[in-house]
């Protein structure tokens, strides 16, 4: 006679985890909750991949993993989840390997793709948390007005250079990331990581502050009802962190007036491949181009840059850019919509 799964006892992982039981505020009603909970991480790089490991570790039920990059050689520094021999791999992909293998009870899906509202809504309808560990504010916006529409809590983390910003969203109850900073800086305007650099113990602090709450949420009995919330803000370099307390601003546009203009304008703002031409457009954005300072980003990084009144042109990765001041963008040398996004993203639309 054949026996149904179902008839298999549940593995017991009390020994792998007894430490992290034995810390009280976790305990084992609380690591059992973790072993059921459903984690989106969205972007698995630097922040996303810390993020990921740790949740892997701590025997988080199933992580699912959006990411549309290739491992490059120059993640190799920071992006701890990749070895040399996955460069050029789906990151995603790489990731999943690299976690399965740590064994334990997490249960790893990868997908490899733009995270844009539909795939928001196909990966993120039910679960209990998402990550943010992308590297743009398009997407951000865009995650945080998904999240306030669909009363889904959110971790905020951002990290440039040695410092980095931490705040967790529970909608409707404590404060959005657009009750702290209203509208995105206009594209270009903002030091990235390829302007500005970035490095892992910056990296590590922020992913861990993040991970710590989303233990803290997802191992609790219930909800947390408070009206606020701690942003955290660390310097790595300069070994400070400092927290400040942050309420709702009733006049945020999106979880005060209900207004969910990123959310709204994702449909419109899909790449168009020009058929023929090996070049692919990126819409603009209403905050417009600094094309001053992303001029002055771009030669800081050395790529060479040609301006001419308030449209740019510049070539990277093999591919030409020209940038109008609406921060439409056209990018000659490619057919790939993902790449091109990726690379936009990379260098102007943050
Ligand atoms: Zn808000």
């Amino acid at each position: 006679m054949s026996q149904t799964p179902e008839a298999f006892p549940a593995h017991d992982w009390s020994r792998r985890f007894d430490r992290q039981t034995r810390f009280a505020p976790l305990g084992r009603a609380g690591q059992l909750r973790l072993q059921q909970a459903d984690v989106l991480v969205v972007g698995c790089g630097a922040l996303g991949g810390a993020a990921a490991h740790a949740l892997a570790r701590c025997g988080i039920g199933r992580l699912r993993l959006a990411d549309r990059d290739v491992v490059e050689e120059s993640n190799l520094p920071r992006q701890v989840l990749f070895q040399p021999s996955q460069i050029g791999q789906p990151k995603v992909e790489a990731a999943a390997a690299t976690l399965t293998a740590l064994g334990g009870p997490t249960r790893v899906d990868a997908h490899a793709l733009h995270v844009d509202a539909r795939a928001l809504e196909e990966l993120g309808a039910d679960v209990d948390l998402v990550l943010d560990g992308t590297d743009n504010l398009a997407t951000r916006y865009l995650l945080n007005d998904w999240a306030v529409a669909r009363d889904k809590r959110w971790i905020y983390a951002g990290v440039v250079g040695a410092s980095g910003l931490v705040l967790g969203v529970r909608p409707r109850r404590g404060p959005c990331l657009r009750c702290l900073f209203p509208s995105p800086a206009p594209a270009g305007s903002l030091e990235t990581c390829d302007s500005a650099g970035v490095i892992l113990p910056a990296v590590e602090m922020v992913a861990s502050l993040q991970v710590a709450l989303a233990l803290r949420w997802l191992s609790a009995d219930a909800p947390d009802t408070s009206a606020t919330e701690r942003l955290q803000r660390i310097d790595a370099w300069r070994g400070e962190c400092v927290s400040l307390e942050l309420a709702r601003d009733p006049d945020c546009p999106s979880c005060g007036h209900g207004r969910f203009e990123f959310l709204e304008a994702a449909a419109d703002r899909a790449p168009i491949v020009l058929c023929g031409r090996n070049t692919v457009q990126i819409q603009g954005r209403a905050a417009g181009l600094d094309a001053g300072a992303l001029a002055a980003r771009l030669r800081t990084a050395g790529v060479h840059v040609e301006q001419a009144g308030r449209m740019l042109r510049f070539e990277s990765d093999g591919v030409r850019f020209t940038v109008f001041p609406d921060a439409r963008a056209l990018l000659e040398g490619t057919d790939d919509p993902v790449r091109a996004r990726s690379l936009y993203d990379r260098w102007i639309g943050r």
